[in-house]
Parts: C-alpha cells; sequence; structure tokens
C-alpha cells in the first residue's frame, strides 16, 4: 500500500480556486517533485496532503487513514511523530543556537537534552554543518540555516519530509548542495520526500516528477 494518497483533491479560497481534482500517490522512500507555475495549487496540494488544510472534496489516506476522520489533535501528534517540514526560510528559532534548534522537536517530544543534543550534533554533522552547531540562524548563510532545517526535518526520523521551495532563497550553487544533502539522507533513512519546487534543477534530484496546472495534477502526469 502507498504511503500518502490524495484523491480527487479540490479547494477553493473565496472564489479563487486553488485544487480542482488534484491526485497523487506517495510511496514509501520515494522522492516526488510537484512542479508547476506559480499560483497553479502546489503550496495547497503540499498542506493538504499534510493535515494543515482540508480540503472542499476528496481525501487524503496516510497508510491507509482518512486524514479527515482523525480530530485536530490526531493529525497534530501525526505531524509531529510522522512528518518533517522545510520551508523555503523563517523556520528556525532565531533565539535558539543551529544545535538546539535541530535539538528542538526532540526536547518537545520529552526527550533529555543531553540525548537530544547529542543526536541533534550527528545531524548537523551529517548536513555538513556541525562547524555552526552553537550559532543562532541570524549569523549564519542561507545555505547553512537551510541545511539545518532539513537536520531539523529529519531528526525525529519521520516517514514523509514535506519541502515547500526548499532551496528558493539560495543561489544555484548551495540549492543544490541542500537538495544532494536532503535526498541523501532521506535515501538513507527511507523517509519520503514531497517536494514543491518551479526549478528543474531543484527537481532533477526527485526519483519522480508531477505536474500541477490550475490545480489539476496527475501521476500520469509524469515527466520522468
Ligand atoms: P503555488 O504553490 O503553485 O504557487 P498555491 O497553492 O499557493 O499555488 O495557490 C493556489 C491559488 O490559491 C492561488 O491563486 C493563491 O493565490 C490561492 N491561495 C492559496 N492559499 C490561499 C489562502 N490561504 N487564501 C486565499 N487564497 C489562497
Ligand atoms: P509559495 O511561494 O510556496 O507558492 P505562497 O507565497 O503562495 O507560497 O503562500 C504562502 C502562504 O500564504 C501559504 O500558506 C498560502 O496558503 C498563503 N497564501 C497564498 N496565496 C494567498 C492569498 N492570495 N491570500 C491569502 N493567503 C495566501
Amino acid at each position: 500500500e502507498p504511503l500518502l494518497v490524495a484523491t480527487d483533491l479540490r479547494k477553493t479560497y473565496g472564489r479563487t480556486p486553488a485544487l480542482d481534482g488534484a491526485e497523487l500517490t506517495v510511496r514509501a522512500g520515494e522522492v516526488v517533485a510537484v512542479m508547476g507555475p506559480s499560483g497553479s495549487g502546489k503550496s495547497t496540494l503540499l498542506h493538504c496532503l499534510a493535515g494543515i488544510v482540508t480540503p472542499d472534496s476528496g481525501e487524503v489516506r496516510y497508510r491507509g487513514r482518512q486524514l479527515s476522520a482523525m480530530s485536530d489533535g490526531e493529525r497534530s501528534a501525526l505531524r509531529r511523530t510522522d512528518f518533517g517540514f522545510v520551508f523555503q526560510f523563517g523556520q528556525l528559532v532565531p533565539e535558539l543556537t543551529c544545535l538546539e534548534n535541530v535539538a528542538m522537536p526532540m526536547r518537545l517530544a520529552g526527550r533529555r537534552r543531553k540525548d537530544a543534543e547529542a543526536l541533534a550534533a550527528t545531524w548537523l554533522d551529517r548536513l555538513e554543518v556541525a562547524d555552526i552547531a552553537g550559532q543562532r540562524p541570524g549569523e549564519v548563510s542561507g545555505g547553512q540555516g537551510q541545511r539545518v532545517a532539513v537536520a531539523r526535518a529529519l531528526v525525529g526520523d519521520p516517514r514523509v519530509v514535506f519541502a515547500d521551495e526548499p532551496t528558493g532563497a539560495l543561489d544555484s550553487l548551495n540549492g543544490e548542495r541542500v537538495m544532494r544533502l536532503l535526498t541523501e539522507a532521506a535515501h538513507d533513512t527511507g523517509a519520503a520526500v514531497v517536494l514543491v519546487t518551479h526549478e528543474p534543477r531543484v527537481a532533477a534530484y526527485s526519483d519522480r516528477e508531477i505536474v500541477v496546472r490550475d490545480g489539476k495534477s496527475r501521476d500520469m502526469e509524469r515527466v520522468s
């Protein structure tokens, strides 16, 4: 059984249609790039898959369970235990060091500081940013900050990482470095990645590409 299955998703904001029959299947461990022009519904699709936005109709099943049938508490618990998130920017807590940022999800899950920070340190090392562990997000480069964000998304061993334009604020060299490290780490841990991007060079790191146009997406519109 696939990990995530979205069927005939429809979502309208006021009179603006964001999704108009979108479909997507994500299998365990695969990296899927969701492509398409600005405003085509990519972010809304990702938010529906992650249970952040409820579609007007259609359904999302995660490991066989319909997200809309869960309570808000169950959905937020699922996001903490099974999902990781990377966004374009602004996701790190500015008052915390990079190490503390990566340790935070585990601290919130009740892990002891020492254990959480030891594991966070191994993830910073894996993402090739061990040297900035003690610095705050405002003191590091955009590419370093995104690698810290990737470490934080992966530290809880999620089954799915949702990444919305994770390289959107980076130059192409740093963007490709983030994508290489993200996809290598995901393949190592077996996490699936749902990657929203409008950049073909970023999508090239995926196993599969899906195109969204005017709120419609189909798995069969597979490009590779
Ligand atoms: P993309 O990620 O492809 O740029 P989005 O999913 O962000 O597309 O947006 C799809 C359409 O829905 C756009 O017209 C956008 O302006 C609109 N939209 C998205 N989110 C909201 C929202 N929270 N409120 C109102 N309109 C929204
Ligand atoms: P992206 O660049 O990933 O497409 P956007 O900048 O379109 O993302 O949207 C960022 C956030 O703002 C999202 O949570 C989206 O739902 C919301 N949003 C997008 N378009 C609108 C809109 N027209 N009105 C209100 N909120 C919107």
